[in-house]
């Protein structure tokens, strides 16, 4: 039988007994920097497939850095945590892990240097966070992404995430599935949970590293197979809003979203509105990727339970 449990002060256990003091400093500050981890399930393999579970881990490690976190956190030590938890938990069905290290301190004061920290890891059953099929209409926000002068957005700290809470919200109370947000200098950055593809003339164009965004490994993901199996070139440079308009395809990429098909921004359709041909191909490449399909990008999964 399945259990939801977690990872917290150095045990397994289940999820009701992984409770914070309300005076943490990640509570108050919003001093925790976290990853999303995705478990694939196969149900003609009978397996759980977790994706690239080093790179969210390294990915961590980078953002406890960029937040002056003084514990030691090693990337394999936390992987096989995962992976336990994961196997522990014993979800059939697609599911997702959330590893965070946390400023556990309870002291008064927004300081990060000298304050505690620790590690703790959930996991849950979730299915689709964005529609795969019908394609996600988006809005250019009125909130712009916050700077890396701010509060760097290539480390996933959860207090950055009010930024991208604000701009969810005015997408999905205008209707739409998702927001984009424009950097302070008005380029394009990237969606509020995903990053961003354009399409023009068949190169892959996406903004680069310096410009505000999360450096996405399901993005890189889906370059990498574009470029490898669909022979298409791929391009990383600055877009602008207006380019929107007139892009033959867009789609997005995030851990959640997987490779979601965009068709609508601001309300112009993108192409003729549907899907995208690249990106549905993108679409089923990604998908048997992470689902155990294609052989030769295992090396990107670890099975939970047939390992
Ligand atoms: N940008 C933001 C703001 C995100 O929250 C996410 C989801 N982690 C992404 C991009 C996509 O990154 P990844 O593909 O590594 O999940």
């Amino acid at each position: 039988m399945s259990q939801q449990m977690a990872y917290f002060e150095g045990n397994f256990v289940p999820i009701e007994e992984a409770n914070l003091n309300v005076m943490t400093h990640a509570f108050n500050y919003g001093s925790a920097v976290f990853e999303g981890i995705r478990g694939n399930w196969n149900p003609a393999h009978e397996e759980l497939y977790l994706f690239k579970v080093r790179e969210h881990i390294d990915r961590l490690v980078q953002s406890a850095r960029i937040l002056r976190m003084n514990g030691t956190y090693d990337a394999d030590e936390i992987s096989n945590l995962v992976v336990e938890l994961a196997r522990r938990c014993d979800y059939k069905e697609d599911m997702y892990i959330r590893p965070m290290v946390y400023k556990s301190g309870l002291d008064i004061g927004p300081a990060i240097h000298s304050v505690e920290d620790k590690l703790l890891i959930y996991v849950r059953p979730l299915g689709d966070y964005l529609d795969p099929n019908a394609g996600a209409t988006v809005m250019t926000s009125s909130w712009r992404r916050v700077d890396d002068t701010s509060i760097p957005a290539r480390a996933k700290v959860s207090g950055l995430y009010v930024n991208n809470g604000l701009a969810t919200s005015e997408a999905k109370q205008n209707g739409m599935t998702e927001a984009i947000m424009l950097n302070q200098d008005g380029h394009v950055s990237e969606g509020a949970g995903e990053n961003l593809v354009m399409i023009r003339n068949g190169v892959l164009i996406s903004p680069p590293q310096s410009d505000n965004i999360l450096e996405g490994i399901t993005l890189d993901t889906a370059l990498f197979l574009a470029s490898e199996k669909l022979n298409l070139p791929v391009e990383r440079r600055t877009i602008d809003r207006s380019e929107l308009y007139i892009a033959d395809e867009l789609f997005m990429t995030g851990t959640a979203a997987h490779v979601t098909p965009v068709t609508e921004v601001d309300r112009v359709p993108v192409g003729d509105g549907q899907p995208g041909i690249v990106s549905r191909k993108l679409q089923k490449l990604f998908f048997d990727a992470i689902t155990g399909e294609l052989t030769e990008y295992e090396s990107w999964l670890i099975p939970v339970y047939g390992e």
